[in-house]
């Protein structure tokens, strides 16, 4: 059998630990059997970025600039126990924060949906996607603990110099506590059009969400940017997709998704999704049957898995102990990038085979055949629990193309 070709690299990002055993697997018993890969490879293992001064990192994301999409391994971010762990020149920045800063992109996590596992909200029978604003708003506030007496202004001043005052409170009464935030209309206007191309590239819904009555400037000025954007930019394109943009108030919003089928891309402030993307990935069962994708404005995707590098089971591993973890989040990061490729390079085969090969890994996990974070949470009947390996031989077997 002819192996299937590729127009153009795809940009991949190795990581560590479990999730870096796991990434060679993939490779070897996935993808190289079926098509001719042409990757460049960077490698964001912790040794090697230690070793270039995480320069690596940032190539990585400038590359990605130029081809437009990258398939990335769950990396480790370092803290002190990693500093002593990999005799770490630094304590280097996390590599998601670093790509995602280059890049200017939102997030979106989907859950993989399969039969035996029913969401914990049973009428969410399709997928939530949450984007989340990753800039600005109480992730980068300037706050103190005042006084009573203290009188607290918000005080700003232009170009010119010209300075406006406003009260925030007179602490005559209380001790108190204060609090100052700030967005960029720039970021802003970035996020929503990732949402905006995102939608249109999933053709999906996009509901968006603030608190506008009670912050009129603040969550209003969000409102707005989406609004103006969507008008000039995006209506025509939506109605020929014949999908919709939905705004309302947070509160309103979440009784919304709690009564939806899902189906639909939830834009979320920075605070809103961080908090609401727990609650939905809990509630669709599992953190390793979560994808997650970086969209830029300008439409470069960066594809991963929502987990991290699964430390636990990669110490079991090192010592020769046998190991049940889950690489669907893993492979469906490849699948999706593969995918992306194809579009864009208009290879219909390598789009079918990321289609195949998502579709073998449901077959495997709905025949029964799952890892032991699964087999926990099925409800079918007859499972099987398999080890690291044998997961993805299974998955193997099922590849039809
Ligand atoms: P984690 O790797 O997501 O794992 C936490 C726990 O969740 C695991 O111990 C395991 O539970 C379960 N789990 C997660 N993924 C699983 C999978 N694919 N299959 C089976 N079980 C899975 O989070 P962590 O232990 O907090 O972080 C480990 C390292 O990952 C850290 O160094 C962190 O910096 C990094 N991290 C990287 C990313 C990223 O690159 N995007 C994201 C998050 C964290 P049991 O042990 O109970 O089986
Ligand atoms: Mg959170």
């Amino acid at each position: 059998m002819a192996k299937i070709e590729m127009k153009t690299p795809l940009v991949e990002m190795d990581g560590d630990e479990m999730t870096r055993v796991i990434w060679q697997m993939i490779k070897d018993k996935l993808i190289t059997p079926f098509v001719d890969l042409k990757t460049e490879y960077y490698d964001l293992g912790l040794v090697h970025r230690n070793e270039t001064n995480d320069q690596v990192t940032v190539d990585s994301a400038e590359a990605t600039k130029k081809y437009g999409v990258a398939v990335k391994c769950a990396t480790i971010t370092p803290n002190a126990a990693r500093m002593d762990e990999y005799n770490l020149k630094e304590m280097w920045k996390s590599p998601n924060g670093t790509i995602r800063a280059i890049l200017d992109g939102t997030v979106f996590r989907t859950p993989i949906i399969v039969k035996g596992i029913t969401p914990y909200i049973p009428t969410w029978t399709k997928p939530i996607t949450i984007a989340r604003h990753a800039y600005g708003d109480v992730y980068k506030n300037t706050e103190m603990q005042v006084k009573q007496g203290t009188k607290a202004e918000l005080v700003c001043t232009d170009a010119q110099g010209n300075e406006t005052r406003s009260l925030i409170y007179d602490f005559s009464d209380s001790d108190g506590i204060i609090q100052g935030l700030h967005n960029k209309d720039k970021s802003i206007a970035s996020f929503a059009r990732s949402c905006f191309n995102f939608a249109l590239d999933t053709k999906q819904d996009v509901w968006f969400a603030s608190k506008d009555t009670i912050s009129k400037k603040y969550d209003h000025r969000f409102k707005d940017i989406f609004a103006e954007i969507f008008e000039a930019e995006y209506k025509e394109k939506f109605a020929a997709a014949g999908i919709e943009y939905f705004y309302t108030l947070i509160d309103d919003a979440v009784a919304r998704v709690i009564r939806s089928n899902g189906g639909y891309i939830w834009a979320c402030k920075n605070y809103d999704g961080d908090v609401m993307s727990d609650m939905v990935a809990t509630a669709y069962g599992s953190l390793a049957m979560m994808t997650s994708v970086l969209v830029s404005p300008d439409g470069v995707y960066e594809y991963e898995a929502a987990h991290g590098t699964v430390q636990r089971h990669y110490y079991k591993h090192l010592k020769g102990e046998e190991t049940s973890t889950n690489s669907v989040a893993t492979i469906f990061a490849w699948s999706g990038a593969l995918r992306k490729r194809g579009e864009l390079d208009g290879t219909a085969d390598l789009v079918k085979f990321a289609d195949a090969l998502e579709a073998a890994v449901i077959s495997t996990i709905e025949e029964g055949v799952m890892t032991g974070d699964l087999a926990a949470l099925s409800s079918i009947e007859n499972k099987r629990k398999v080890n690291t390996e044998e997961f993805l031989d299974e998955v193997a077997k099922r590849i039809k193309i």
